[in-house]
């Protein structure tokens, strides 16, 4: 597979690198990161990532203007996306010469020419550095630091369950070859203002735990705004409510004013979420789900079915 892309890299002198809207550093890694080194092993090709910027992961990097004038003679390479819906920037990949589909996602569309989807991979960033590895790619000290970014976001430090020997020994080799020097990335990614800090506080001392072992919290926009936050930050905070004894799967509602929508984040350490989301127009892993609804009413909704997947959960596994 990775020969097969980079055979068709070679072949092609625009490439357009995408991913998912809200992007998150693994979506942004992966991108930014491939873009480095398309350019240094191809210094003749045109590339660019596509997608709105983030101010949140700038650290990351740019992306790029591009005129869509240029589409039709490009080839298009989608990370980190399992559905059409959600590459940014893209309305419709027939506009495209031609499509690559590079994602760690459950296949949700099947879409490109070529589709390298392994849903046992840690992060799209790991399977980019497989593919430089595994082909003539040439991996450059920048694109390793994004890429390095990427892993570690996606797996929460290496903590995940997908996280597995090859994780560790693909990136001990991109960490050997480039000498990145990767504790001082750790600052970027997790340093966060004490605002955060101050509503994550208010989340630990206000989830509500249900008997079948659901943690929730309801942020509105009042909440939301008393601790001068965003809501794209307060559900980014879901990651750090792993390894509660009471809490099997567990889920933040943020009220997205300006969006007119609420942000659903959900996580868990057993039960199987993604396709609860996937009822409410939402997707993910298995483990990582999200969704974006429309009224509070819906949230009662998924708090229902993720609550009779965390009973059916317990009752498979005996657990009391
Ligand atoms: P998040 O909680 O935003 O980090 O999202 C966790 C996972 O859920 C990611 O892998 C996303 O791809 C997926 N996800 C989040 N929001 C949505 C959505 N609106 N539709 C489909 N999948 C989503």
């Amino acid at each position: 597979m990775e020969k097969e892309i980079y055979k068709k890299i070679k072949e092609n002198e625009i490439i357009i690198l995408a991913r998912h809207i809200g992007p998150d550093p693994d979506a942004l890694g992966s991108t930014i990161g491939l873009k480095d080194i398309i350019k240094a092993t191809f210094p003749k090709k045109e590339v660019f990532v596509i997608g709105a910027s983030t101010s949140k992961f700038k650290y990351i990097g740019n992306v790029d203007k591009v005129d869509k004038s240029i589409f039709k003679d490009a080839l298009l390479i989608v990370c980190d996306t399992p559905d059409l819906k959600r590459i940014d920037g893209v309305n419709d990949i027939s506009d495209f010469k031609d499509v690559i589909k590079i994602d760690h996602h459950p296949e949700i569309d099947q879409f490109g020419s070529i589709r390298w989807v392994d849903d046992t991979k840690s992060s799209v960033c790991q399977m980019i550095m497989e593919l430089i590895y595994n082909t003539k790619l040439k991996m450059t000290k920048y694109a390793a630091e994004k890429l390095f970014m990427g892993l570690v976001s996606d797996t929460n430090r290496f903590l995940f369950y997908y996280t597995t020997a090859d994780t560790m020994r693909i990136v001990s080799k991109m960490i050997d070859d480039t000498h990145i020097n990767f504790t001082a990335l750790y600052d970027d990614l997790y340093r966060r203002p004490l605002s955060e800090i101050r509503l994550q506080g208010y989340m630990y001392q206000n989830l509500i735990v249900t008997e079948n072992g659901l943690g929730y919290i309801k942020l509105t926009d009042e909440i939301i705004r008393s601790f001068d936050v965003d809501p794209a930050s307060s559900g980014n905070l879901v990651n750090n409510f792993n390894n509660i004894d009471e809490v099997l799967v567990w889920v933040t509602f943020s009220e997205d004013v300006k969006q007119d929508q609420i942000r659903v984040n959900v996580r868990s350490r057993g039960p199987i979420i993604n396709k609860v989301l996937e009822r409410h127009n939402g997707g993910g892993h298995k483990y990582a789900s999200g969704a974006r609804i429309k009224t509070f009413e819906e949230m009662e909704s998924i708090i229902n079915d993720l609550d009779e997947v965390c009973l059916n959960y317990k009752k498979e596994n005996k657990i009391k």
